[in-house]
């Protein structure tokens, strides 16, 4: 598989005014496909074009990764071509939603294209203070769960611990976008103590998330420090990480790391890949590094307008995490948040997603489409409806190309109206008469 980036003409999306951008280089990718060659990764075009002088040994470097993050507008502005009135309008966005791109993640950047799925989840745009009358600060009242500074418990047997609020990179799109303006917070070690101290005492809780922020920007020993007193506490059965590193810092994901993660199993990794750009040889080579150390890797994606949602773009991000072994689990629909509403989609472009995916590729491939309600209302799974009748004694279900098939319950009787398969004209609605759609 080879990643073609688009040959568009530039426009930059995050261009306040419009029409005065030159053209900059084209980016392509000239890497190998994951997981299948065990030479060493050819050097992204990126990577060239933007850290031309950079060593392998400084870029393979985690620290090196993270003191040379992209966090204001006129270091941007080296990257990608500006106007002096571009950098005042994002300056005036990042006041309010600062930045932070990884040197790696710009590398994945085309910024030939205004329309760059990488690019979007990573370049501020007016947009976000445009539609800023919408949405919530804290759409899912996170802090309205908190039963102590940093520890969310909605549902009875899991609990949420938010260590600290530093990202290696600012995702556009984050639910927790409201906290990027506490710069660098990571809670006291009297805070962690009264996580503990709770969790101790709520014997209910068996499943605890260890997230932030991203919970690997601590350092390898306060993380270690963290996860012995969760598997010190006998009723804690299952401690899960939610981390975005593999995608945005793979370099992170060292044998230091994942030794340390694979002495408190079970630990299952939850980590964030939005498009198959994302699935590069370093990403896929941090997960294999996981999963060797015993530690299982899902991946929770958002929905995101003009990133990721057509049916095409999910299979082909579905498809490769597969080939990286990694398990497509949640699809989230963009949550209600505050600065993010240019790139939420409409709950029905979720479900048409999932009935497109279904039977087009393996079930393992699909993930589970999901709301999380404001208000802390919780997750809910939307499904397509794949029932036409409810039948006395048998179901009629409609198949993913539109076909009826009528099925018996234990001790009912078949439909008398309906043979056992009865194809539907691809005109027809998929529903029978008399059956409200
Ligand atoms: S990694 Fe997660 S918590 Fe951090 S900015 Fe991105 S979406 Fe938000």
């Amino acid at each position: 598989m080879k990643n073609q980036a688009p040959n568009t003409a530039m426009k930059i999306s995050l261009r306040a005014d419009e029409g005065s951008v030159p053209s900059s280089d084209e980016i392509t990718d000239e890497t190998e496909p994951p997981g299948e060659t065990d030479e060493p990764p050819q050097i992204c075009s990126g990577r060239k074009i933007f850290f031309p002088g950079v060593s392998d040994e400084l870029w393979n470097s985690w620290k090196w990764q993270f003191q040379n993050r992209i966090t204001s507008v006129k270091e941007l502005s080296k990257y990608v071509p500006l106007s002096a009135k571009d950098i005042l309008y994002l300056e005036h966005v990042t006041q309010r939603y600062p930045l932070s791109i990884t040197p790696y993640y710009m590398s994945l950047i085309n910024t030939n294209d205004e329309n760059d799925p990488v690019g979007m989840q990573a370049f501020p745009s007016v947009r976000e203070i445009d539609g800023f009358l919408q949405g919530y600060d804290d759409p899912l009242d996170e802090k309205g769960d908190s039963v102590v500074a940093g520890l969310v418990h909605r549902y009875s047997d899991r609990a949420l611990m938010v260590t600290t609020n530093i990202c290696p990179m600012l995702c556009r799109h984050c639910t927790r976008k409201r906290d990027w303006n506490q710069k660098g917070m990571v809670h006291t070690q009297e805070e962690f103590n009264a996580m503990f101290d709770y969790i101790r005492a709520h014997t209910e809780i068996r499943d605890v998330i260890v997230s932030g922020g991203d919970p690997l920007s601590l350092s390898t020993n306060r993380l270690e420090g963290i996860l012995s007193t969760l598997r010190s506490i006998k009723h804690v059965e299952i401690i899960r990480i939610g981390s975005r590193f593999p995608v945005v810092m793979p370099q992170r994901i060292d044998d230091e790391l994942c030794q340390m993660l694979s002495r408190y199993s079970p630990v299952w990794f939850n980590t964030h890949f939005n498009t198959v750009r994302e699935i590069t040889p370093e990403s896929a080579a941090a997960c294999d590094r996981l999963l060797r150390h015993g530690i299982p890797v899902n991946n929770q994606s958002v929905l995101l307008k003009g990133v990721n949602d057509s049916v095409e773009s999910q299979l082909a991000l579905c498809q490769g995490l597969l080939k990286i072994k990694v398990r497509p689990y949640y699809l989230f629909q963009c949550d209600e948040v505050k600065g993010a509403e240019h790139l939420r989609t409409p709950v029905e472009k979720g479900i048409e997603i999932i009935a497109g995916m279904r039977g087009h590729t393996s079930g393992l491939g699909i993930p589970a489409f999901v709301v999380d309600l404001p208000d802390g209302g919780g997750k809910v799974p939307l499904l397509p409806d794949y029932i036409a009748a409810i039948n006395p004694g048998s179901i009629l279900f409609k198949n993913y190309r539109g076909n009826l098939y009528s099925y018996r319950n234990p001790d009912g009787q078949p439909d008398k109206d309906v043979s056992r398969l009865s194809v539907m004209p691809s005109s027809a609605p998929h529903v029978l008469p008399g059956v409200e759609a």
